[in-house]
C-alpha cells in the first residue's frame, strides 16, 4: 500500500544520479508506527488482517532480503533497521517505528529529509513525511537502487498475487521491477505448494511518492495481499519468505549485470533410441542463471521406486550448456524418462520428458 501526493505531481522525478558511494541497494520495509496528530497517539499505518500487521511483517521480509544479498557481496542497507534499544517517545521496539523517526535519529540536522512537510497541519502529516523520507534519504546516502517491501491490500478479498510498481518516468526502474518479478516467479514457483502463485508478468507504472522522489532505480514490491487468506498464509510461511526474497535479490543482481529475464530451463530431444545393452545418451542443455552447482537428473516416469537412472552436476555455464545423461537399455521397450534440474538455491526448471526406444539386438 502506498500514498499519492497530488500536490507533487507536476514536479519532475530527480535526474538519475551518477554517485555510487552509498549502499548498492537500500531496502525500505514499508510503514511503521507514526504519531497521529488527530488522535494524539502512536499507531501503525495499517490494520491487522489475517493475522498480519504489514508494518511488522515488512521488517521480516526486509531482513530476509538483506540476507539474500550478502552472499553475493552486494552491499545492502536498510531504512528501517533493528536495534536492541526501544524508541522513545513511541515506546515501540526500534524496528517497529516508521523510517521518518529513524532517519531523524541518524540525521537530526536534516529535517528537510524527515520533516519535509513543515507547513502541513494535516493529522497524517508525519505518516506522509515518512513516505517522502525514504527516497530523500536514499538520495542523501547515494544508494544505487531502492527496493520498498510491502504487502498489498484490497477491499476485494479475492485480490491476490505479487505486483511491482515503478515510477512511470523511469525506464531503469521499470526494467528493475520486471527483472524482480521474473526471478520472483522462478523462485516462488520452484516450491511445489506455490507453483501457481499469481505473479505479474511486468512491473506496473505509477506515481508513488516513494519512487518518484528517488534519484536512482526504485521499485515497490507488493509481495502478496494480506487481505487474501491464501496469500496471507503464504506471507507467513518462512519458505515463501525465503524464496520470494531470493527472487528479489536475484532480479536486482541480474538487473545490475545488464542481463535479461531468462528463467532456468532445460531442453533435450523428445526422442532417443538404442539397442539392448546400449547406453543411450540424452544430450541436455540448460539456460538461465542458476546458483551453481546445478543438478540434472533423469528418472523413469510413472515409477514408484528406484526411478533415478542418471545424474550430473554442472558447476559453471560452460558445463551447463552441454550435459550428457545416459540411459541403459536393459530390454526391448519404450521408456518414458523425466528430466529435472535444481540449483543450489532450490530453483527448479520445468521438468521435460524424453521417450527412449530400446530396440532388440539383431540376431547374430
Ligand atoms: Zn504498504
Amino acid at each position: 500500500m502506498y500514498l499519492w501526493f497530488p500536490s507533487d505531481r507536476p514536479r519532475e522525478r530527480p535526474t538519475e544520479q551518477v554517485r555510487s558511494d552509498g549502499p548498492a541497494v537500500l531496502i525500505g520495509a514499508g510503514h511503521g508506527y507514526y504519531y497521529h496528530h488527530g488522535y494524539k497517539d502512536w499507531r501503525p499505518q495499517r490494520e491487522i488482517y489475517n493475522g498480519i500487521l504489514e508494518d511488522e511483517i515488512t521488517t521480516q521480509y526486509a531482513t530476509m532480503l538483506y540476507g539474500k544479498l550478502l552472499p553475493h557481496n552486494i552491499s545492502a542497507g536498510w531504512i528501517r533497521e533493528a536495534r536492541f534499544a526501544g524508541h522513545q517517545p513511541s515506546g515501540q521496539p526500534y524496528h517497529m517505528v516508521a523510517a521518518r523517526y529513524q532517519i531523524a535519529d541518524k540525521l537530526p540536522e536534516r529535517p528537510d529529509i524527515w520533516h519535509s512537510l513543515p507547513d502541513s497541519s494535516d493529522s497524517l502529516r508525519e505518516r506522509d513525511e515518512d513516505i517522502r523520507s525514504r527516497p530523500l534519504y536514499a538520495n542523501e546516502v547515494g544508494a544505487g537502487a531502492l527496493v520498498h517491501i510491502h504487502t498489498n491490500a484490497s477491499d476485494n478479498p479475492s485480490a491476490r498475487g505479487t505486483r511491482v510498481f515503478h515510477h512511470m518516468a523511469s525506464a531503469e526502474s521499470s526494467r528493475l521491477g520486471s527483472m524482480i518479478l521474473c526471478y520472483m516467479r522462478e523462485s516462488i514457483h520452484s516450491l511445489d505448494q506455490y507453483k501457481d502463485f499469481p505473479i505479474d508478468s511486468a512491473s506496473t507504472p505509477g506515481n508513488h511518492g516513494e519512487n518518484r522522489l528517488a534519484a536512482m532505480p526504485s521499485v515497490i514490491v507488493e509481495v502478496g495481499f494480506h487481505t487474501n487468506a491464501e496469500d496471507a498464509a503464504a506471507l507467513k510461511d518462512i519458505f515463501f519468505m525465503g524464496h520470494s526474497m531470493a527472487g528479489v535479490a536475484k532480479g536486482y543482481r541480474l538487473f545490475e549485470a545488464g542481463e535479461k529475464c531468462l528463467p532456468l530451463k532445460i531442453d533435450a530431444p523428445v526422442r532417443a533410441e538404442g539397442m539392448v545393452d546400449d547406453n543411450v545418451v540424452i544430450p541436455v542443455s540448460a539456460q538461465g542463471f542458476p546458483d551453481f552447482p546445478l543438478a540434472i537428473q533423469a528418472s523413469r516416469k510413472n515409477c514408484a521406486r528406484r526411478c533415478a537412472v542418471d545424474y550430473e552436476l554442472a558447476d559453471n555455464p560452460d558445463e551447463m550448456a552441454e550435459i550428457k545423461l545416459a540411459y541403459r537399455c536393459d530390454e526391448a521397450r519404450v521408456e518414458l524418462i523425466e528430466l529435472t534440474a535444481r540449483d543450489f538455491s532450490g530453483v527448479e526448471a520445468e521438468p521435460i520428458e524424453v521417450s527412449i526406444t530400446c530396440h532388440p539386438k539383431p540376431e547374430p
